[in-house]
């Protein structure tokens, strides 16, 4: 199979040569050409009984690496699911308006940051007016950069619980509109204004045409069950970047194809990219370094743990303190740079000992 790390492998030096790279894509695109190779280090370890030798590397742990974090995905799940209550929640989308994105890749911090803060607050200012709901809910907010065809199309992901705690918290509110808090058009004039008013302060205004201000913004309201499927979904913008290995097809004469399927008319289209172009969309969505792409709010603010565990309470029926549709497997290790005492791969009777620690390089490879 080929891998995105074969992509960069391949291709990554001719790629610098002709680009300059911000210092977050740098650092990606040395850590996945370098993952699991003794540019990480790790340790050779020699069976007792044959005197087999065994190389093991460690993992570069970066994010944007599609060979690390299956084990934190499973765990980040496991935290996300006992978040969610026993009641209906939904998935709402709030999209950047194409105007605004150039500006967001030359800010990314700063746009992204305020995509995540207005529109959990366009909820949150929802969520509190009593004509809607009169109560703070949970909010679980993911930032997502990429359509199926890598571009570069920033939106952000609200799971929101279908209820809330009233101020004072003496009762648990419901949602009395099974279409959400309110109508979609109020929605969408509050994420403008908000990120209007984040412009402002960032001063980024004078950089949009003021015609972006007077256009409805899309909004996008879905009913996400009990959550946990939404979940599963989040996580793959969570622990994913931008395509999954299982998509790509083919990497042949510095031209990569892969496919996807459109999500209206479940066809499945091919793409075929130079490696320069597939590399550079890849590299749209590596991330700032340090900037949280996952975001809880309201009720699901660490710090509103008691209140949401008051909430809990206050609910009609009694019910566990988590939720999960499935029930969720253990997380499986798929890292094997270090495991204690394996067994001889080769005359399956001795067991392997650490001989040998192998550093890390200090500096990146050019
Ligand atoms: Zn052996
Ligand atoms: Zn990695």
């Amino acid at each position: 199979m080929i891998e995105v790390a074969d992509i960069l492998r391949q291709h990554g030096a001719a790629y610098r040569a002709t680009h300059t790279l911000l210092p977050s894509q740098e650092r990606a695109l040395s850590d996945i050409q370098n993952c699991r190779t003794e540019f990480f280090g790790g340790h050779v370890a020699q069976c007792d009984h044959c005197g087999h030798l065994r190389y093991a590397y460690h993992s570069c742990r970066n994010r944007h690496c599609h060979k690390c974090h299956g084990e934190q995905a499973e765990d980040w799940l496991e935290r996300q699911r006992s978040l969610l209550f026993p009641v209906p929640h939904f998935l709402v989308t709030f999209t950047l308006p194409a105007e605004l994105r150039q500006l967001a890749f030359g800010h990314q911090k700063d746009v992204y940051g305020a995509l995540l803060r207005g529109t959990a607050a366009s909820v949150l200012k929802l969520g509190a007016d009593p004509r809607c709901l009169g109560a703070t809910p949970t909010v679980l907010a993911v930032l997502h950069t990429w359509t199926r065809a890598m571009l570069y199309h920033p939106d952000a992901h609200l799971l929101v619980i279908a209820g809330g705690l009233v101020p004072g918290g003496h009762r648990w509110m419901a949602t009395r509109n099974t279409a959400f808090l309110v109508p979609v058009r109020a929605r969408s004039v509050i994420f403008r204004a908000k990120m209007r008013d984040a412009l402002k302060v960032l001063g980024l205004q004078d950089q949009v045409s003021a015609q972006v201000w007077r256009k409805p913004w899309v909004v996008h309201c879905q009913h996400a069950g009990s959550g946990s499927k939404v979940l599963e979904y989040l996580a793959r913008y969570v622990f994913r970047v931008a395509i999954a290995n299982s998509r790509i097809e083919a990497l042949d004469h510095g031209r990569v194809t892969f496919r996807f399927r459109d999500n209206h008319t479940q066809q499945i289209h091919h793409v075929c990219l130079s490696a320069d172009e597939f590399i550079l969309r890849f590299l749209h969505h590596v991330l700032p370094m340090g900037f949280p792409k996952v975001r809880h709010y309201g009720l699901a603010r660490s710090a509103s743990g008691p209140d949401r565990e008051h909430a809990r309470r206050l609910l009609p029926e009694p019910v566990n303190s988590t939720a999960p549709d499935t029930p969720s497997p253990h997380a499986v290790t798929t890292d094997s740079a270090v495991e204690s005492l394996p067994m001889c791969p080769l005359c399956h009777l001795g067991h392997l000992h650490v001989i040998r620690t192998l550093r890390p390089r200090l500096k990146f490879p050019p």
